[in-house]
């Protein structure tokens, strides 16, 4: 016998419904938060009793709900955020679907209390099946929401809760995440009557950085930029990591679409590749950013929990993030190595510790390559340098602007003279920054030259990291590297990228199959091949504490000249400080 169709109750409809936006405490929040947001509140108070289990509050000063409209709030597709389609192209609140409060009722008991202008204040009670009641109550303008056990009568959700310590530490990033994107308002957390976290109004920049300061943590407040950009109908905002304060996570990369806070592939990849060329490896940036653009170039309908939006112009969005962001970093840099006295020094040690592994930082240093057999673009460079050395002096000093290498100090800096006056270049990073950009290159031209060994060499390495060597053999080969499987635990490699001849083969190759071991199959993106070859650059960098002539420092500035972003390292620390004479004369106080 087939089974007939049949209509299910309003009840069970909202219990599925449910299902898809009220997961957890949390979720539950979020919702009611939103609600006040919505109604204009400027102080808003969350009071959680066991994780959000037994009871879950949010109090707001709010436009409140009118008493006629007090029932239909809690019906289903009941809003008085949008009426028809045109609205829902044009959508600015954080609601409209008119959802969350039938669902929240049909899971928990839930009494929705509201007071809207002069009119009597009202109390509404549900209580999933049961009856709705209205009664007076006493309520400043505004409303408050209070859900009661949660899920009480869907024991399977709540089987899928976690401990109340752990729920409420997910409320607590919720509330994180809406106050970032409403400075303005007033939050007060309780957890069982307890006062637990207060976040002031913010209203002037110095305000919102403190505001930021303690949702964010001071170390982010203090290492961030603020960016203001304008373009293509977009405005973008918000703060950006200064590159060395970047983290091995992605835990702190928020990023709002017109106040709303969304998981973006397009937007996170454009923020990436902003920042690619000076993070480090398997580092990330952190930021807090907003995106404000017109309603109708975005669909924010596309998830149940709004998490993801649609951008009808994708490509404008991304480009125009992209380019706001690298702007930024890039003005950064410029005034870094201009205002080199004024601006913080950030101690770069922990990251110098991170990328340069002890052993590899021994091994180099028993087995420097020699210069002449570094960077080819060097020996390229020196020829043409001498050649235009016959040309007026004037020229010369504008064609080279880093000007004449006079000394090299302590084996770190190199100390040359420019038409403008002084120029510092830290040696160690400017020579990966161009040995990078020159593998880069090489890399996406496919021309990074091979050598064969003369003797074949053999490396020992773990079984796990011989059978990923294997497996990504096409890879190796791309990057110049041919090697065969010689045993359960060797291989031998026959060719290298000429560029490294002369390196430690067996680290590298070790940090390339970790590197692999790790990003896996992304390792063909261009992105990871780039840090990869961010790993290699570093490996075969001149290292400080080489003694170089004059002849061989020209040779690095003039490849510098040639290369780009080489005022910073891979590191995003600048490689170059210039010190003009008015400079210098301020430094002495001297009045021309
Ligand atoms: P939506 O937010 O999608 O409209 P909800 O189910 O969350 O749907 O809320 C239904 C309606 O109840 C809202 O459209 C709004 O009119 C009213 N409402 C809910 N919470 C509040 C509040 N805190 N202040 C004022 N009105 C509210
Ligand atoms: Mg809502």
């Amino acid at each position: 016998m087939t089974q007939r169709i049949q209509k299910l109750s309003s009840l069970l409809a909202n219990q599925i419904a449910a299902g898809e936006v009220i997961e957890r405490p949390a979720s539950v929040v979020k919702e009611l938060i939103e609600n006040s947001l919505d109604a204009g509140s400027r102080h808003i108070e969350i009071d959680i009793e066991a994780g959000g289990l037994r009871l879950i509050q949010v109090r707001d000063d709010g436009f409140g709900i009118h008493p006629d409209d007090l029932m239909l709030a809690l019906d289903r597709h009941a809003t008085s955020k949008i009426k028809n389609q045109t609205d829902l192209e044009q959508i600015l609140t954080l609601g409209f679907r008119g959802e969350a409060l039938a669902s929240i009722g049909s899971v928990s008991r839930l009494q929705l209390t509201s007071r809207h202008g002069d009119r009597e204040g009202l109390r509404l009670s549900f209580d999933g099946n049961l009856q709705k009641e209205i009664s007076p109550a006493a309520h400043p303008v505004g409303t408050t929401v209070a859900v009661h056990d949660l899920f009480y009568n869907t024991p399977a959700r709540r089987k899928f809760l976690r401990s109340e310590k752990t729920e409420f530490s997910h409320v607590e990033e919720l509330i994180k995440r809406l106050a970032l994107a409403a400075p303005q308002i007033d939050f007060k957390l309780k957890h069982n009557q307890r006062l637990v976290k207060h976040y002031l109004q913010a209203h002037s920049q110095a305000e919102q950085t403190q505001r930021l300061a303690t949702l964010c943590g001071a170390a982010f407040a203090t290492q961030a930029i603020f960016i203001e950009a304008e373009g293509a109908g977009m405005q973008l905002s918000g703060w950006l990591s200064l590159p060395h304060f970047s983290r091995t996570t992605n835990d702190l990369q928020y990023f709002y679409v017109n106040q709303r806070l969304v998981r973006d592939r397009l937007i996170s990849h454009a923020v990436k590749m902003a920042y690619q060329d000076v993070l480090y490896r398997d580092r990330y940036p952190a930021y807090v950013l907003f995106l404000t653009i017109a309603p109708a170039e975005v669909d924010v309908n596309v998830h149940p929990a709004k998490h993801e939006v649609r951008f009808r112009q994708r490509q404008v969005v991304h480009d125009f993030i992209y380019k706001s962001i690298t702007d930024a970093l890039a003005k950064l840099h410029e005034a870094s190595s201009s205002h080199p006295i004024t601006s913080p020094s950030q101690p770069p040690s922990n990251i110098e510790k991170n990328w340069t592994p002890p052993e590899v930082q021994a091994a180099m240093a028993k087995n420097a390559p020699l210069l002449s057999s570094l960077p080819i673009s060097i020996q390229r460079q020196m020829p043409m340098s001498t050649h235009h050395a016959c040309t007026m002096h004037a020229v010369e000093q504008d064609r080279q602007p880093l000007g004449e290498a006079r000394f090299q100090l302590q084996g770190i800096y190199i100390i040359a003279e420019n038409s403008k006056g002084l120029v510092l270049v830290d040696m160690h990073a400017a020579h990966e920054r161009i040995v990078y950009e020159q593998m880069k290159q090489a890399f996406d031209s496919q021309a990074i030259v091979q050598q064969h060994l003369l003797h074949p060499l053999t490396l020992h390495l773990s079984a796990r990291e011989a059978d990923v060597a294997e497996a990504h053999t096409e890879f190796f080969a791309s990057i110049g590297f041919t090697f065969s499987r010689m045993g359960v635990e060797q291989i031998m490699l026959r060719t290298i990228p000429e560029v490294f001849s002369g390196g430690p083969l067996d680290v590298l190759v070790r940090d390339i199959i970790s590197d692999l071991l790790q990003h896996g199959q992304s390792m063909r993106a261009q992105r990871e091949i780039h840090r990869l070859l961010g790993t290699l650059a570093c490996h075969h960098a001149v290292r400080a504490h080489r003694i170089l002539t004059v002849p061989e420092m020209n040779a690095l500035l003039r490849a510098m000249e040639s290369t780009d972003r080489s005022n910073q390292c891979n590191h995003g620390r600048p490689t170059i400080v210039s010190l003009s004479l008015a400079d210098l004369d301020k430094l002495f106080m001297r009045g021309r």
